[in-house]
């Protein structure tokens, strides 16, 4: 079992820091060029203003900074013909209807909608922004008449905004406040005893337990490295799941805090460029952040590999068939280059407990982290918001993939894939994947640092 592997660095992954490295150097252009250079993954649509904070008033935590707007395409000429509110409308009339759920449940299939022989509609119509019992965000509303902007990734760069302070704080307080989960309850490495009932054989168990032994092991080592007490290690006694939780966010965040330190504006000259102080302060500091980023890097790309067959069947329609079949052998040769087996990330040790608990466990972690995604609209910081709202839905896509798409059982019933959830989780692995590039020139500007270079 990968997980057990003793020298594995990224603790809960499988691989080391140096196989994501030698990976990220060879995916990186890749997924680069499959995030920029396409319109189906460089457009998102997203109702970025229209949605109230549902969880206090955030009239106060505003950002008023330019770098905190968004530059959303006011010209429909720039976004593909077939996106356009005019065909929107066309297809959404009395012949052409979203589809309802039970067709959805029925059609198992990655195709959205049938509205017409000549359209492939996947990337148009999206069916509401209503969950699904197995999403893990709240979903965004592509249709016509949802009130969605489309917005250019690749021209809204996340980047410094300025936005920071108490509204900022109180944001990153609740996305982890929803790591409390209240009750506590027994994922596999709580498994102190087997039994039949539990759903895991005695073998599972002693695997788990030494895998918990193994991950203890490198926190007190990576803790006495980075100088930390390492009875701060309170996620000691956590089932695994809860870690997991606990690492998407922290490591979400981690990459968040590298994009903005690369991207940092100097105020005094105005320019834009990386800034060493921030990434020391924020990351080089705090190991375990930058682990969990790595974890991240592991758990995404463990998802995309997982869509290899998926995307095969998908319809990349932009209207342009060229770039479509493009688009399609592009992601197929980046699924492609993931190594398929578990050494990355072995999504296959969580949720194992099959009693109710077990059952509740999953439902909890999924509402939770819907629950994040709702938080994003308190985000008082446009451009922020945007990312934000990315990437959350990006890590929903891939927690969907890895724990709702069954483990490639025949005929098994996979849940369908929005465009927005594609876009967010190839974007996400893009940032990642950055943020990896960046942080390895960041080290080497610590080195010459200290160098007296
Ligand atoms: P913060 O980053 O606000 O962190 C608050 C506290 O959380 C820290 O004091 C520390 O105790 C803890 N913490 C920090 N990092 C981690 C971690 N990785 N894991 C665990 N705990 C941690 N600013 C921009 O300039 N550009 C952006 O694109 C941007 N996007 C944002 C998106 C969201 C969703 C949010 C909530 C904020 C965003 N911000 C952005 C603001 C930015 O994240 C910081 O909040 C801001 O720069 C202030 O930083 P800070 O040093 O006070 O600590």
């Amino acid at each position: 079992v990968c997980a057990l592997e003793p020298k594995a660095k990224v603790s809960d992954a499988c691989a080391s820091y140096a196989d994501l490295n030698g990976l990220n150097d060879k995916l990186h252009p890749y997924v680069r060029n499959l995030a920029n250079n396409t319109d189906f993954f460089s457009f998102y649509r997203l109702n970025l203003y229209n949605k109230k904070c549902p969880f206090w008033d955030d009239e106060n935590g505003m950002c008023g900074n330019r770098a905190c707007a968004v530059n959303t395409v006011d010209n429909e000429d720039d976004i593909p013909a077939i996106w356009r509110a005019e065909e929107l409308s066309k297809l959404e009339g009395p012949k052409a209807q979203h589809p309802g759920k039970k067709q959805q449940k029925e059609r198992q299939r990655p195709l959205l909608g049938e509205l017409g022989d000549s359209v492939g509609e996947s990337c148009v119509v999206e069916y509401d922004d209503e969950c699904d019992d197995r999403d893990y965000c709240v979903p965004e509303d592509e249709s016509a008449s949802g009130k969605g902007d489309y917005v250019s990734l690749v021209d809204n760069p996340e980047r410094f905004t300025g936005y920071s302070g108490d509204g900022a704080h109180q944001i990153w307080e609740a996305i982890y406040r929803e790591n409390c989960f209240s009750k506590p309850k027994q994922g596999v490495l709580d498994a102190g005893s087997s039994s039949p009932q539990s759903g895991i054989s005695q073998d599972q168990a002693v695997a788990a337990q030494e895998f918990k032994q193994v991950i203890k092991a490198h926190d007190r080592l990576e803790a006495r490295k980075s100088g930390l007490p390492e009875e701060a290690l309170d996620f000691e006694d956590e089932c695994l799941e809860k870690r997991v939780f606990y690492r998407v966010i922290s490591g979400m965040h981690a990459s968040i805090s590298t994009h903005l330190c690369y991207d940092y504006l100097n105020q005094t000259t105005g320019e834009w460029g990386p800034n060493v102080e921030c990434y020391k302060e924020r990351l080089h500091h705090h190991p375990e952040r930058i682990s969990n980023l790595y974890f991240n890097y592991a758990l995404i790309l463990r998802a995309v590999g997982k869509l290899r067959d998926y995307v095969q069947d998908y319809t990349f329609c932009t209207g342009d068939t060229v770039q479509d079949s493009r688009t399609k052998k592009m992601i197929t040769i980046l699924a492609d280059a993931i190594p398929a087996g578990p050494q990355i990330f072995d999504e296959s040790v969580m949720f194992q407990d099959q009693t109710a608990d077990g059952i509740s466990l999953k439902e909890d972690f999924r509402n939770r982290f819907r629950n994040v995604s709702r938080i994003m609209d308190c985000v008082g910081c446009d451009k922020c918001r945007l990312w934000g709202k990315v990437q959350t839905n990006g890590f929903g896509t891939a927690l969907k993939v890895l724990f709702e798409f069954g483990n490639g059982h025949e005929g098994e019933d996979k849940p369908l894939l929005r465009r927005t959830e594609l876009v967010a989780l190839i974007n996400t692995l893009d940032k990642i994947s950055a943020a990896l590039k960046a942080l390895e020139h960041f080290r080497l500007m610590v080195t010459a640092e200290q160098e007296g270079r």
